[in-house]
């Protein structure tokens, strides 16, 4: 049997370790060529697009030092991580690269008190610096739509715990005794064409398996006349108007007899739920969809080397428009409704 990626060498290209090493200058010239790839890192005004500037070398209050750009043509004063989600940032760039790596080598994510441990910071910052990582995968999705074979699925999160006595317990199959805050997860991947696996995995979440949900959820991301593979719930019946709908049967076979399977959108499932009870432990349904497609990332990343992952949040990241919803957020500057598709 082939050895599992993650115990290759070329999983590993990049250690926390080295990160941790990395002098603050070497750590800002990373972000720089990362932000300004086209210049190779020479800075670039984020407010004309000019490309000469003067440097200013300043040191903070806290004794940090700043490498400040002055803009030749319009005179503005900026930084690498100006206009970004980073922007403002208290702690040194270094110890952002630091949160990357850690980010990126928990393959099944991370929880923020881990992550406060990790970097020795406040619970509340470190929150804050996993949810702005997430944001940004989320921001920086692929627009083009899954085609060929896809795999759709649904899975619940929010579950009522029971009553400890049994006549206390109410009858959990019923609409009326449902869990409002009880989400749906849904999943379409789309099957490497040489038959090994999934690549491209969208995520949305939804109040229920519904046929509404379905219908605009594969609409909206699978190419039409695309092979749906799902289970035999109703919800997925309408999309025969539309695709080569085949359907498996799961109390009969995973993979049945003509090839229905939805195994890779399982496999999304397996690592969700570990994120869910082996990381995080609760799931705010507010941000539902960005710990979803952060796993949908991790998924399609999962046989890229740490080093080359690392670089492609980074890159994100110092990429992504600083965000309303995580600035301020402890303060109440908070997204005010969930993601949901319908
Ligand atoms: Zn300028």
């Amino acid at each position: 049997m082939a050895q599992h990626f993650l115990l290759t060498a070329k999983s590993r290209t990049i250690s926390e370790l080295e990160v941790a090493r990395m002098s603050e200058e070497e750590a800002r010239v990373t972000f720089e060529k990362l932000r300004w790839d086209s210049t190779n890192g020479k800075p670039v005004c984020s407010n004309c697009g000019c490309t000469e500037s003067y440097t200013i070398n300043t040191t903070s209050k806290t004794g940090k030092s700043i490498r400040r750009y002055k803009c030749k043509a319009c005179r503005k004063q900026y930084t690498v991580t100006s206009g970004t989600l980073f922007a403002n940032h208290k702690l040194e760039l270094r110890d952002y690269l630091m949160a990357i790596i850690v980010f990126t080598n928990a393959v099944k994510g991370i929880s923020a008190s881990q992550m406060s441990r990790a970097l020795g910071v406040q619970y509340k910052t470190a929150f804050v610096l996993v949810h702005k990582l997430r944001a940004s995968l989320m921001d920086n999705q692929s627009n083009s739509k899954l085609s060929g074979t896809v795999e759709m699925d649904g899975c619940y999160v929010g579950k009522t715990r029971p009553e400890n006595k049994k006549e206390d317990r109410l009858d959990l199959r019923l609409s009326a005794n449902a869990n409002p805050n009880k989400r749906c997860v849904l999943v379409a991947r789309q099957r490497d064409t040489d038959g090994v696996g999934a690549n491209k995995t969208v995520t949305c979440i939804s109040k229920g398996e519904s046929t509404l949900a379905i219908d605009t959820f594969a609409k909206n991301n699978i190419e039409l006349n695309s092979t749906i593979h799902s289970d035999g719930a109703i919800g997925y019946d309408n999309l025969e108007a539309w695709y080569n709908s085949i359907k498996g049967d799961h109390s009969i076979a995973y993979v049945g007899e003509n090839g229905e399977c939805s195994n890779q959108a399982e496999s999304f499932f397996s690592r969700f739920r570990r994120l869910q009870y082996g990381q995080c432990h609760k799931l705010g349904n507010l941000y539902l969809s960005n710990y979803v497609n952060e796993i949908a990332y991790r998924e399609d990343n999962r046989r890229v080397s740490n080093g080359a992952m690392m670089f492609d949040i980074a890159r994100k990241s110092i990429n992504t428009p600083t965000h309303n919803e995580w600035t301020g957020y402890w303060q109440g500057n908070k997204r005010t409704s969930e993601r949901l598709v319908a």
